[in-house]
């Protein structure tokens, strides 16, 4: 049978899982099984051809025992419900396995913003804002950028924002432009969590960056950036990278500023040149031999009936859900150690709250400050990880990394809503 594919059910069943290993309390756990606030909202906006079209929009509150909701607001043509549910579920797991003072939250609009103007693209945004004004705030919930919305579109909610409650509260968004209190360091700090992680696990693993090739799976934001990291900060060798066309595989590595150029003149990494370098399929690179895979691009790439080609070390998940829950465990099988997103790329939530922290200080960092902060953050969470695999290793249990995240992520959520009273 073909696995059902449904996030919302894929985050609940990783949630029974756990919560059956950590013995979990009944009452915790049928809590912690659906969102404690949903918001659905119409959104009418008057586009440029003078007609109004409506826009549906999302904002799930997962859960926030631990503090204010954060998490990511999608424009996506196919949002649904049950998306921003499971996103905003692992977002409550990422929150607390960074251990950062917030719960989870995330919020989606169904629009095609490939298909919109800017000016409907911002109408859509500050009717979204304008929906979800009083419900949100630095100590209440706070949106961020997340797939197809940018710095800008959270300059324009923040303005709206800041309009009905006549409050100057930038911490109410993270994400922002710099120029409107967005913080130094958070562009890349997604990708560079994603190599503190790696610096780490290639230690236990005792494989040395310097000898050892990555393959990396899409070219945006987290692809680039790890790609660029990869290289200079730890000198790994990048070997392949592709971007929705498909991809390139160089066994000498592949150099960024051809790739940017190949990107930019054709729309595609995939048309970089070089004396050995050949076109690949993403599914190819995905079962590449190297040392380190990282999938940066979508979710639901690594599956039960690809998993066992996979031809890698090392697996980090920097992608939001790129590996299924049956190709979890036949990776766990196969000794690939995979390390789940919401420890790979928990860069992003901690940039954010690093920005939050700045926003309702006042006191504002240097990049240097917060790449070391961003580190020891990071570099904790992998390590208590690591510990909580090997303290079930030691009672005869065997539990794969994902697991030990979540057993550690949901006992502080349940700790939190315990001393709450609210079981
Ligand atoms: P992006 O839009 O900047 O880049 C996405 C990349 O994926 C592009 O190169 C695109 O060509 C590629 N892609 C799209 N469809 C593909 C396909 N079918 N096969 C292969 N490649 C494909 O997005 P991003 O910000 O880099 O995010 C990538 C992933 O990382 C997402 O899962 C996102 O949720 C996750 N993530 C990003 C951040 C962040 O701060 N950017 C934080 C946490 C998680």
């Amino acid at each position: 049978m073909a696995e059902d594919l449904n996030p919302f059910k894929i985050a609940q069943t990783q949630l029974d899982k756990a919560a059956e290993i950590m013995k979990l309390d009944k009452q915790a756990h049928a809590i912690l099984r659906e969102p404690k606030r949903t918001l659905i909202m119409s959104i009418p906006v008057r586009m440029s051809n003078g007609q109004t079209k409506v826009f549906t929009g999302f904002r799930v509150r997962y859960n926030d025992a631990r503090g204010p909701a954060k998490g990511g607001i999608r424009f996506h043509p196919e949002e649904t419900l049950d998306t921003v549910k499971a996103l905003s579920a692992w977002m409550t797991w990422k929150c607390s396995l960074a251990d950062i003072p917030f719960g989870g939250g995330k919020g989606g609009v169904i629009c095609d913003t490939k298909k919109m103007n800017d000016k409907e693209i911002e109408a859509v945004a500050r009717g979204y804002a304008r929906a979800l004004a009083t419900d949100m705030g630095p100590e209440v919930d706070i949106p961020a950028p997340d797939v197809y919305t940018t710095p800008q579109i959270m300059a324009w909610i923040l303005d709206e924002y800041i309009n009905i409650t006549r409050k100057n509260e930038f911490g109410a968004i993270t994400g922002k432009p710099v120029e409107l209190w967005g913080s130094e360091g958070r562009m890349d700090s997604t990708a560079r969590g994603g190599m503190f992680i790696m610096r780490e696990a290639m230690k236990r693993l005792k494989l040395n960056p310097k000898k050892s090739t990555v393959a990396i799976q899409g070219f945006g934001n987290a692809g680039r950036f790890a790609y660029e990291l990869s290289d200079k900060m730890l000198g790994a060798k990048v070997v392949a990278i592709s971007d929705s066309e498909g991809g390139v595989y160089d066994p000498d590595g592949l150099d960024l500023a051809k790739l940017d150029e190949a990107k930019k003149r054709t729309g595609s990494v995939q048309n970089y040149r070089s004396k050995n370098a050949e076109k690949i399929t993403n599914e190819k690179l995905l079962e590449l031999k190297c040392d380190v895979l990282i999938p940066a691009a979508i979710e639901n790439q690594v599956r039960g009936d690809n998993a066992d080609r996979i031809n890698c070390k090392l697996l980090l998940e920097l992608a939001n859900g790129p590996v299924t829950p049956e190709a979890t465990d036949t990776l766990f099988e196969k000794g690939i150690v995979d390390l789940p997103d919401f420890l790979v790329n928990s860069g992003g939530v901690v940039g954010s709250y690093y920005e939050w922290v700045q926003n309702i200080t006042g006191d504002y960092w240097d990049t240097d400050t917060f790449n070391a902060k961003l580190d020891k953050k990071l570099t904790k969470s992998f390590l208590d990880t690591m510990n909580v695999q090997k303290e079930y290793a030691d009672k005869g249990q065997k539990i794969n990394p994902r697991m030990a995240a979540y057993i550690i992520a949901i006992d502080r959520v349940a700790k939190a809503m315990k001393a709450r009273g609210w079981y």
